[in-house]
């Protein structure tokens, strides 16, 4: 659901069965650009939605994302919690000698340069250490538990110019204040809804049907929020930010 945050109206709706909203984003975009003829400047969305592709996406498109910075430190503590690597063996204790493209683990071994992997948004440039460096290595339990008859992998990370835009930007103050109206603007129709309506579950099945009865919820929803504006001096607000 994408609602304008000037007035609070529904500006695009769309139903969809895929568990992962990351998906949903550029589709909701292009469905708000065709109800009201041109895309929205701002849209602010929840962390389901801010991804690297998406960051990037939007960029592309000229619309200003607002969301979420990228958690990369939370997400890389996860990671070496599952495979078992300890705090001391980070890749922040590996040196990296830019002359020769390597790396240098605590252990004084070399973890020459493996290969890259691009992933939206950013590239990773792997480096691997010898497995049998590993396999002798004392301090193998700490540093690589798993997988030392293979060695070592050390992940270089380098973004692309828009993520690390969209990461400075959301440091901002002004970018900080825009994302708290989030909630306020996106959950309320869906509270609306709910309470008013009794909608908390749609009766009818399969997906025509079921988005044929959210676009009536929709509708009374935005019917109420006009009689709400009929009477308010100022007429209904262009499109210059919207929230889902
Ligand atoms: S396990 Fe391998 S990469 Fe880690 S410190 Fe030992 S030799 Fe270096």
């Amino acid at each position: 659901m994408g609602v304008d945050a000037a007035e609070k109206i529904i500006v695009g709706i769309g139903i969809s069965q895929s568990g992962a909203d990351q998906c949903e984003l550029m589709k909701g975009v292009d469905r708000v650009a065709g109800n009201m003829g041109r895309a929205p400047e701002v849209v602010v969305a929840d962390g389901a939605y801010t991804t690297m592709g998406n960051i990037v996406k939007m960029e592309g498109r000229g619309i200003g994302l607002i969301g979420p910075a990228i958690d990369r430190e939370g997400r890389r503590r996860v990671e070496f919690e599952r495979t078992g690597i300890k705090p001391e063996f980070f890749p922040e204790a590996f040196r990296y000698d830019e002359g020769r493209n390597i790396y240098r683990c605590p252990e004084e071994k070399e973890l020459k340069y493996w290969r890259k992997e691009n992933p939206p948004g950013t590239t990773f440039y792997l480096y691997r250490a010898k497995g049998k460096d590993c396999v002798a290595c004392p301090s193998q339990d700490r540093c690589c538990p798993r997988t030392a008859e293979k060695g070592r992998v050390v992940r270089r990370v380098v973004d692309a110019p828009e993520i690390t835009a969209f990461n400075q930007k959301m440091k901002s103050e002004e970018a900080k204040e825009i994302y708290k109206t989030r909630g306020a603007v996106a959950e309320f129709p869906h509270a609306w809804i709910k309470d008013k309506l009794k909608l908390r579950q749609f009766r009818l099945r399969g997906l025509r049907k079921v988005e044929i009865e959210a676009v009536w919820a929709c509708l009374a929803y935005n019917i109420q929020q006009w009689i709400r504006l009929k009477w308010k001096p100022a007429k209904l607000g262009g499109l210059d930010q919207c929230a889902g």
